[in-house]
């Protein structure tokens, strides 16, 4: 299987449930090629050991880093737990990366429901 290329982004009070998340899959996510903005990638690395290449921090523009890479073809999914109860100071960043993935089809989870989905789907490639 070719492995493809994900970026994993939460939102502050979706972080323990990326974690989660991550930990289940942590054996299929280590086939990928993983990529996250810095806080969530950081977390995955140190409390789920997956191999990540950590982008700036939502906040600074790695939302914009993500969504400029997938316009270049360089992102296969996204999954992107987001917050939707608190208001995100990188609201714009946020719209725009959603846009792009839905731009160049591009699958995009922004809930956990959502991304077992698609991590049981990437499973059974
Ligand atoms: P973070 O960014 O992983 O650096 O916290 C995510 C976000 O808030 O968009």
């Amino acid at each position: 299987m070719t492995p493809m290329r994900i970026a994993l982004i939460a939102h502050d009070k979706k972080k323990d449930a990326i974690v989660a998340l991550a930990s289940e899959f942590a054996a299929l996510l280590r086939e990928h090629t993983l990529m996250g903005t810095g806080t969530t990638g950081g977390r995955l690395q140190s409390e789920v050991g997956l191999n990540v290449e950590r982008l700036l921090s939502g906040p600074l523009g790695g939302d914009l880093q993500i969504g400029s890479r997938l316009a270049m073809g360089e992102v296969d999914c996204v999954i992107f737990l987001r917050d939707p109860m608190t208001a995100q100071p990188h609201e714009p960043d946020i719209s725009a990366l959603l846009r792009a993935c839905d731009v160049h089809n591009v699958p995009c989870a922004t809930n956990v429901a959502t991304a077992r989905f698609l991590l049981d789907d990437l499973a059974r490639r």
